[in-house]
């Protein structure tokens, strides 16, 4: 059997640090094994998935250096490798499992569900579908899809018993059928789910090891099932730890940068990211703690994995980096310093807006430091003296930082519209709101046009930086952030909440 492994982002946002181990750990067994690893874009999810996310997921995971052997661009026999053009399979699939009496049609309205979810969760009943749709009969379904009626498909699931799925880390895990619900398999739109999909892509692409993120367990019954209702052989699991804020808490952008972009461009090497990424839940037989790539491999074995919660530590990054640093030639270094930013390319568009403001190139450091470098670190006096304060201050800072993780186009117009939107929204000065967002992001009360330094920054560093804007108001407590989330959900518009089109 040739081992074939595969990672399958869903292209919704910024390349992940997750992804990229997920990914890692994949190619790693997959060469180690001489299989073969491939690279599969999931993006059913019509509303949230972007040409953008996926461009930046493939160039962030090759500038790391992981290679796939299918997958877009490098094309393959089993091929496409992208969700939304393998319609025609999930289709069959569907079709299939409707005719085999494993799924059917369910008409229920978005108020009906929400109905029957609100009287479970009062009777403390795990929320799931109530079955209403499984007593139409065939003829009375094919008559309501025939008059256009909205529906979705829904797999059946036993009443009774329970599913045994075996994990390669952690052995059997049985779940008992009561947990689970009757998932959605074809939404109203005749998008498939990712469970779906990510089964029958997983079967035709001949994928013999899945190897995920421990967040995926509670979806393995669903899949199991859908092998057994399409009579295929399910591949082994295996559900790595999920990487961990230095609290034990799952990794959140909130406590930890997790774009694998701010990483970039806060100037790691690919190297270090790689190497640190490979200490999480796996150790080399040697207890080497720096090492490349091809020695990972050449150790990498899944008996070398441990489920301890894997902390995504910066200090030990850093150390790494400044391990991996020290180790070039003084001339290599100077060479990956030209490539990380200090190049024609990277300097070009702060010409226009350092050129009117200089007399001497000398003054150049100064004015672009917080652009090519890190800014200083804040504290709460940098905020001391503008126009908002406390909770008003605090608001200010979070919504734009909301409404900047929710922006996908990062050029100019789109910045400036969401910034001068979001004032308008809370009837204030453009002066006023700008004044907090120049401190977070320059340390500075004066820096070069907000707009631009934004544009220059990027999403992940703009966004970080407002982050630590707030940590360094104090940050944001449990009880502030109820009522931001309240505030927020009150404008215009505020209520688009990035997860709630999620249908996984
Ligand atoms: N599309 C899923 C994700 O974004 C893939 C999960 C899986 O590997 O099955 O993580």
């Amino acid at each position: 059997m040739t081992v074939r492994t595969r990672v399958a982002p869903s292209p919704t946002g910024d390349p992940h640090v997750g992804t990229a181990y997920v990914a890692l750990f994949n190619m790693a067994f997959a060469r180690s094994q001489g299989g073969q690893f491939l690279l599969r874009i999931e993006d059913t999810d019509q509303a949230r998935s972007t040409a953008e996310s996926e461009a930046a997921i493939l160039e962030a995971f090759r500038w790391l250096g992981l290679e796939w052997d299918e997958g877009p661009e490098v094309g393959g026999p089993h091929g496409p490798y992208r969700q939304s053009e393998r319609g025609a399979l999930y289709q069959e699939a569907a079709d299939q499992l409707v005719a085999d009496g494993h799924a059917f049609p369910c008409f229920c309205t978005a108020e009906r569900l929400d109905e029957v979810r609100r009287a479970q969760q009062l009777a403390k009943e795990t929320p799931r579908y109530d079955g209403h749709c499984l007593s139409l009969s065939k003829d009375e379904a094919a008559a309501r899809i025939q008059a256009g009626e909205a529906h979705v498909i829904r797999m059946k699931i036993p009443e009774t018993g329970s599913c045994v799925i075996n994990d390669l880390f952690r052995g059997e895990i049985e779940i008992a059928w009561s947990q689970i619900d009757m998932q959605v398999l074809v939404k109203s739109d005749g998008m498939p789910t990712y469970h779906l999909a990510n089964v029958v892509d997983d079967h035709h692409m001949a994928i013999t090891h899945v190897i995920r993120g421990e967040e995926w367990i509670n979806s393995a019954p669903k899949h199991r099932l859908l092998y057994d209702y399409f009579g295929w052989e399910a591949p082994v699991l295996a559900h790595l730890p999920l990487l961990r804020n230095p609290d034990k808490s799952k990794l959140s952008k909130r406590k930890n940068p997790t774009g694998i972009n701010y990483y970039r461009r806060m100037g790691y090497l690919p190297e270090a990211l790689v190497n640190f990424l490979g200490l999480m839940g796996h150790s080399m037989p040697d207890g080497a703690e720096v090492f490349n790539l091809d020695a990972f491999i050449a150790a990498f074995s899944l008996d070398r994995i441990t489920l301890g919660a894997p902390v995504f530590d910066q200090e030990k990054l850093a150390w790494l980096n400044g391990q991996w640093l020290r180790g070039l030639s003084d001339q290599a270094f100077a060479d990956r310093v030209v490539d990380w930013g200090l190049n024609r390319d990277s300097l070009m568009p702060l010409v226009p807006l350092i050129k009117p403001r200089t007399e001497r190139l000398c003054d150049l450091a100064p004015m672009v430091g917080y652009l090519l470098g890190a800014r200083r670190s804040l504290s709460a006096e940098d905020f001391e003296g503008l126009a908002l304060e406390g909770e008003a201050l605090l608001e200010a800072l979070q919504f734009t930082l909301w409404r900047l993780e929710a922006l996908g186009d990062w050029r100019r117009p789109a910045l400036v519209a969401t910034v001068e939107g979001l004032a308008a929204e809370l009837g204030l000065k453009i002066r006023v709101l700008l004044a907090p967002l120049f401190v977070a992001l320059s340390g500075q009360a004066v820096s070069l046009p907000l707009y631009d330094s934004l544009v220059f920054l990027g999403p992940d560093l703009s966004r970080a930086r407002l982050r630590e804007g707030l940590e360094a108001l104090g940050g944001v407590s449990k009880k502030a952030a109820k009522r931001l989330e309240k505030r927020y959900a009150e404008l215009d518009q505020g209520g688009a909440d990035e997860e709630s089109a999620a249908e996984s």
